[in-house]
């Protein structure tokens, strides 16, 4: 029996334009009317509050009504969810998102391309390669050069989910490339520093390297990578007969922002033969930058880099990219199905984004920074990027002035490490308060922090992202950080 016309009313298709239109504004409406309401980043719900209403929804019980099922998920969800655009929200690498984004939204799930192959997206892998391209010239790489061999090089790339599968596609390349040269697995390491992403380590495990391969390489007082250890460690891999397979240097950590030391890292890898990879997740909105662009030099030694462009493009959740300089690199994941993708020699009939992703379905995120793009422009977005690296920048200098609170190191991006310790507080007292400040704050909607340890020690973290804070909104989070400290004082008193 087939479903009935009312059943069918569902799907996107031309009959039901009327009924797209009228559920799509409803939404519209319902988030639109939804955002007048917030008044504060959070509600302050725990798991066990969030998880019960949700449990006990009857997911064989269509309510039949669009404006029920959002009315229901306001009252599940939407009511009482975390607004990164909110000036008091400082926790992680949330960032708020651009309209222009948001308006390619509609596009990438109604249309719903898909970017595995041509025949799937058609100009929509090239609005992806026209982006990729794009990168890679803000990266600093021609469009085409001769390597050492006098061949030519032209570099690529492709959107990826996010920062953690770039880094493990760079270093699949890398490992692969390592291994096409006749190292053993078991030999090979990767070094990065201690503050690297955790999705290095994790990367190596995926890639089947043993548990020792990533060498976590000291840092100098700005937190960054420090060249004369990396020199040693380099020295030490080649010493014990190991190979370096990579080294990834971060341009911009979680943490602190800190951004290694690129030119000298590069000079190293180069001395070396390794892959340099740069971890650019969070700090790849300098490369729009029109001040701080300079702070990437170096950048385009990387034999690749990752760019999240949901953390300081201010994009939705997911856009990330995967670049490579030299693109016979990427061939390293391509894999040839018959019914998809088979073998083509010549290629240009076939252009398959698919033979460049560890991803087969892959959602046309590419479309959101394209909008993003033709609307504002890169200079807009890297405006962004210098008004919340000054935002930082200022509330450091309070904090540094502040004798209520200590600093743990001078922003470098837009973090601020700092936590609730006046003359006489000892240490582990200081500790202990951390995440019982971080936790009253969320609970009684007063804003959002992050938490972060450091040398054995806890701190708590401002992460900012929100061009239209202010530093009076972040010194307020900073009160009520101390303000609770002092009244929990008592509970940590050992
Ligand atoms: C956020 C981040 C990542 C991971 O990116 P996701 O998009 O969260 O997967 C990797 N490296 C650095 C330096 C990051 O800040």
């Amino acid at each position: 029996m087939p479903p009935s016309p009312r059943a069918l009313a569902h799907l996107f298709h031309p009959d039901h334009a009327d009924a797209y239109v009228a559920s799509m504004r409803l939404g519209v409406d319902h988030l639109a009317d939804a955002l007048t309401r917030v008044s504060g980043p959070a509600t302050g719900v725990g798991p066990a509050q969030a998880a019960k209403p949700v449990l006990d929804v009857d997911l064989d019980a269509p309510l039949e009504d669009p404006a029920a099922a959002l009315e229901e998920m306001g009252r599940l969800w939407l009511d009482d969810t975390v607004w990164f655009h909110e000036p008091t929200y400082a926790a992680h690498l949330n960032c708020p998102v651009v309209i222009p984004a948001l308006l390619a939204e509609v596009f990438v799930s109604g249309v719903n391309a898909s970017l595995d192959t041509f025949d799937q997206s058609v100009a929509g892998t090239f609005v992806e390669r026209h982006l990729v391209a794009w990168t890679a010239g803000r990266i600093g790489w021609a469009a085409s050069s001769e390597d050492e061999s006098g061949a030519g090089t032209v570099p690529d790339g492709v959107f990826t989910s996010g920062g953690s599968q770039s880094n493990l596609q760079a270093l699949h390349l890398a490992r692969d490339r390592a291994l096409a040269a006749g190292a053993a697995p078991a030999d090979l390491r990767v070094l990065a520093s201690v503050d690297a992403h955790f999705s290095v380590q994790k990367s190596a495990r995926l890639l089947g390297l043993p548990a020792e391969a990533v060498v976590a390489v000291g840092v100098d007082a700005r937190r960054r990578l420090d060249p004369a250890r990396l020199a040693d460690a380099l020295d030490a891999v080649v010493a014990e007969g190991r190979t370096a397979m990579a080294v990834v240097a971060t341009a911009g950590t979680t943490d602190f922002g800190a951004i290694d030391p690129l030119e000298q890292v590069a000079d190293l890898t180069e001395r070396h033969g390794c892959w340099l990879h740069v971890d650019a997740a969070y700090g790849g909105g300098l490369l729009v930058s029109p001040t701080q662009r300079g702070r990437l030099d170096g950048i385009e030694r990387a034999d690749s880099v990752t760019v999240d462009f949901h953390k300081t493009w201010f994009q939705p959740v997911s856009s990330s990219a995967v670049l490579v300089r030299d693109a016979r690199t990427l061939g390293h994941v391509a894999w040839h199905a018959d019914y998809l993708n088979p073998r083509d020699p010549g290629g240009a009939a076939s252009p398959h984004q698919v033979d460049k992703s560890l991803q087969t379905t892959r959602r046309f995120d590419a479309l959101k920074l394209w909008l993003t793009l033709r609307v504002m422009g890169p200079e807009v977005i890297g405006e962004y990027v210098d008004t919340v690296t000054d935002l930082a920048r200022e509330v450091g200098e309070h904090l540094a002035a502040d004798r209520r609170v200590e600093l743990a190191a001078v922003p470098e991006l837009s973090t601020v490490v700092f936590r609730y310790r006046p003359p006489g507080l000892g240490e582990d007292a200081a500790d202990r308060l951390v995440p019982l400040v971080r936790s009253a704050l969320y609970e009684r909607g007063l804003g959002m922090v992050a938490a972060t340890t450091l040398e054995g020690r806890r701190w708590l973290k401002l992460t900012l992202l929100n061009p239209m804070a202010t530093t009076e909104d972040l010194l307020g989070v900073v009160d009520h950080c101390v303000a609770l400290a002092e009244e929990l004082l008592g509970e940590v008193a050992a």
